[in-house]
C-alpha cells in the first residue's frame, strides 16, 4: 500500500506534534467547559483518536454518518445515515472532520447540529484545501492547509482503502488509471 504513494505530505510525528498544538488550544478556549466531539464517519477516525487523547476536559465524543449530494441544484441536502446517540440541546460541539474541501458537508452538517438545539458548532478539521472553497466556511481549528492534491491516508480513502495509512500522502497516478 504505501507502494501506492507518490509523496507523503505529513508524516505521522507531524500530525501527532500537531495534535498536541490542537489540543492544547482546545482546553484554552473551552476551559471550565465540557464539549461533546462530533466526528464525522469515517474519515474523523483516526485524527478524532489523537487529538482527544490531547484534550483535559471532561469531554464526550459522538459520530455522525453523512451523505452530501453536492451535485444536486439546491444542494441542501444531507442523508444521515447514522445520527448522534443523546440530545445536544444547549451543548457546545466541536464539530470533527478530516478535510475541508468545498465545505458543503460541513455547512450542511453545522446547520443540521443548530436546527438540533447546539448551543455553538465549532469546526475542527485535520486538513483544508482552501483552493476548493465553493461555501463560505472556514475552519476553527485546522490543522494543515495544503495544496489542491487529492490526498489518502490518516482516515482518508479512495474506494475505501488507504485509511490505516499513518500519514497523509499523495497518490500515485496510476492507481487511478
Ligand atoms: P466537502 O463537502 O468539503 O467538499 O468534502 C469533504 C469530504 O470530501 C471529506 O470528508 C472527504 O471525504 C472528501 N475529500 C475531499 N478532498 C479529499 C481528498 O483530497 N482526499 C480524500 N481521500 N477525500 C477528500
Amino acid at each position: 500500500m504505501p507502494q501506492d504513494i507518490k509523496e507523503v505530505l505529513l508524516s505521522e510525528e507531524q500530525i501527532e506534534a500537531r495534535c498536541e498544538e490542537l489540543g492544547q488550544q482546545i482546553d484554552q478556549d473551552y476551559a471550565g467547559n465540557a464539549p461533546l466531539l462530533v466526528g464525522l464517519l469515517k474519515g474523523s477516525v483516526p485524527f478524532m483518536a489523537e487529538l482527544m487523547k490531547h484534550i483535559h476536559l471532561p469531554i464526550t465524543i459522538d459520530f455522525m454518518d453523512v451523505s452530501s449530494y453536492v451535485g444536486t441544484q439546491s444542494s441542501g441536502d444531507v442523508r444521515i445515515n447514522k445520527d448522534l446517540d443523546y440530545s445536544i440541546v444547549g451543548m457546545d460541539i466541536l464539530l470533527v472532520e478530516d478535510i475541508i474541501d468545498t465545505g458543503h458537508t460541513l455547512s450542511k452538517v453545522r446547520t443540521l447540529l443548530y436546527n438540533k438545539g447546539a448551543k455553538s458548532v465549532k469546526i475542527v478539521s485535520l486538513l483544508d484545501k482552501p483552493e476548493r472553497r465553493v461555501v463560505d466556511i472556514q475552519g476553527d481549528y485546522v490543522g494543515f492547509t495544503i495544496p489542491n492534491a487529492f490526498v489518502v491516508g490518516y482516515g482518508l480513502d479512495y474506494e475505501q482503502k488507504y485509511r490505516n495509512l499513518p500519514f497523509i500522502g499523495i497518490l500515485k497516478e496510476e492507481v487511478y488509471q
